[in-house]
């Protein structure tokens, strides 16, 4: 992730975040491997609804909004925000191999967990929390899910780990309003940091 060191300090939750994602990263590839399961190429489906049904934090927010404000006009991707997809969502897969997120290596915890990931159903078993194309993928290795049981990624107990990171930033919404509210925070720190920096230069 490119996000300069300054911000590591304003910022004390980024370096907790970031090491989560490098754990799920880990995690969930393993998940593809042991199971033989990947999306096809091209299919951002998950991406392509109405933001009410992607959830995210405060916090799992943070690395992109960090980014974002250094390394582009931040607004542009604000005003985004108004429509109803997540603004992040890209329909161009045919013309460039990084698929259908414009921010895939910044992107928040639940896109990293959702296909690979794993809950309890309400009749105790352990099942994928994934699309219909990934849940035929994982149908035929259900005998696997069974073995390695407890070393599973559940989504729940990542979700709250995350959450614990900073709980007052830790409460879930639409994507698009996670982000809006993120990035509210980043200008706001940002902001205040300069304005304190040119008062004691003047002081
Ligand atoms: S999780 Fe499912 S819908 Fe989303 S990209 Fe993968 S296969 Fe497509
Ligand atoms: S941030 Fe990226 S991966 Fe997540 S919903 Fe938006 S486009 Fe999809």
């Amino acid at each position: 992730m490119y996000i300069s060191q300054n911000y590591y300090s304003l910022f004390p939750q980024l370096q907790k975040i970031i090491q989560l994602y490098e754990e799920v990263e880990k995690i969930t590839n393993n998940v593809k491997n042991l199971f033989s399961v990947s999306c096809p190429h091209g299919c951002g489906q998950c991406c392509k609804t109405a933001s009410h049904n992607i959830e995210a934090s405060i916090i799992e927010m943070l690395p992109l909004c960090v980014y974002l404000y250094e390394h582009t006009n931040y607004q542009l991707w604000l005003d985004k925000a108004l429509d109803n997809l997540c603004p992040f969502y890209k329909d161009d897969t045919l013309y460039n191999d990084a698929g259908c997120c414009a921010v895939y290596e910044y992107r928040p915890l639940v896109c990293r967990l959702f296909g690979f990931s794993f809950m309890k159903n309400k009749y105790g078993a352990i099942v994928p929390v994934a699309c219909s194309t990934l849940q035929n993928q994982y149908t035929a290795k259900k005998e696997i899910a069974a073995i390695h049981f407890s070393n599973l990624p559940h989504m729940s107990s990542l979700s709250m780990q995350s959450m614990m990171i900073d709980p007052s930033r830790g409460e879930r919404y639409p994507i698009n309003e996670a982000f809006i509210k993120a990035m509210e925070y980043v200008i706001l720190k940002i902001r205040l940091m300069h304005y304190q920096s040119d008062y004691n230069k003047t002081a």
